[in-house]
């Protein structure tokens, strides 16, 4: 079984239930798209720890990605609150938690919903 996450903004989740990333996953539509009829599990739905985080130093983001690494995850899809909305750039913060994802051997997927 594949096993997938999810990746998202902690400021987003202020004010965001997760629905619409659950939705498109429930319904494999939008970024999910391709594992429609695929052994698929999604395994968790995590956050960065906010804004200013250095996540290279972060005891409890590093806990979050060996536990994702221990489980078995293989992809991360990062939601799209991730994006910037005035750049339309992905927040530095998340493009590090990718790149120790990338060393981790777990691949991610920009978008969800
Ligand atoms: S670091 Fe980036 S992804 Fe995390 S809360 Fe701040 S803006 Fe959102
Ligand atoms: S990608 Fe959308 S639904 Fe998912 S956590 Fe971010 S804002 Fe919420």
């Amino acid at each position: 079984m594949k096993k997938i996450a999810i990746l998202t903004c902690l400021d987003a989740c202020l004010v965001c239930t997760g629905a619409s990333c659950l939705n498109a996953w429930n319904n494999k539509s939008k970024r999910f798209a391709a594992y429609a009829g695929e052994n698929v599990s999604l395994e968790a739905f995590f956050h960065c720890n906010g804004c200013g985080n250095d996540p290279e130093m972060d005891k409890g983001m590093i806990e979050k990605l060996d536990r994702l690494q221990n489980i078995g995850v293989e992809t991360v899809h990062i939601g799209v609150c991730a994006v910037k909305q005035e750049t339309g750039v992905l927040c530095h913060v998340i493009t590090q938690i990718r790149d120790m994802l990338h060393s981790r051997g777990i691949q991610t997927i920009q978008g969800t919903h």
